[in-house]
């Protein structure tokens, strides 16, 4: 990286370290912002830092928004009598994304995974046990098909159970280890509506 200046080194240096981006994407990022026209650089840095410091967690589901509530808890059609457990936001997106789903979510922000050392408390589950003090029906979990999606499914559904809520599984037409977010619309439908109790 010595063939470039400071300052082109670091913006070369930062974009290298976001997920899924090598060294030779973040070059080939960095000069094309570089090519870009002021307007569009201050654009999409200000864009940026904008979501960053407005990002917030939802006050109901815990998913990442800008607002007290995300549009998934403040819209009144969702029913609310139905939460669908996902690890993080982006499993969230995937489920919105097939426009079928008609309940709201609980975003864990993760999942147990007593070899990461992370345990039932480094994730949203205190919120999701406080949510279930109001009027629900049923608590679907989706989590992942990982040993951690896994563990901490069982772990909820236990959790649960004695409260007399209604606990579903989504069916295993995930494939075993397969995050949601990169699964399509038909495989993550049928998942749901195969989904069974546990
Ligand atoms: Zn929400």
């Amino acid at each position: 990286m010595e063939f470039y200046s400071g300052d082109i080194n670091q913006l070369i240096t930062e974009l290298a370290a976001l997920p899924g981006i090598g060294k030779k994407s973040a070059e080939r990022m960095a000069f094309h912002i570089l090519n870009l026209p002021l307007e569009r650089v201050k654009r999409l840095s200000g864009a940026i830092l904008k979501a960053k410091e407005n990002a917030r967690y939802c006050s109901e589901c815990c998913t990442l928004t800008d607002a007290e509530t995300c549009p998934v808890c403040s819209n009144p059609k969702r029913d609310h009598k139905t939460i669908m457990v996902v690890e993080n936001p982006r499993d969230l997106a995937a489920y919105e994304k097939t426009g079928k789903f008609e309940g709201v979510y609980h975003v864990l922000h993760g999942a147990i995974s007593p070899m990461n050392g992370i345990g039932p408390s480094d994730i949203k589950l205190k919120e999701l046990i406080a949510r279930l003090e109001g009027d629900v029906e049923e608590v679907i979990i989706a989590t992942n098909s990982s040993l951690e999606g896994e563990t901490t499914a069982m772990y909820i559904s236990k959790l649960i159970k004695p409260a007399g809520i209604k606990v579903t599984r989504i069916a295993s037409g995930v494939p075993v280890g397969g995050d949601l977010e990169y699964i399509d619309e038909v495989t993550l439908l049928r998942a749901l509506e195969g989904r069974t109790e546990i």
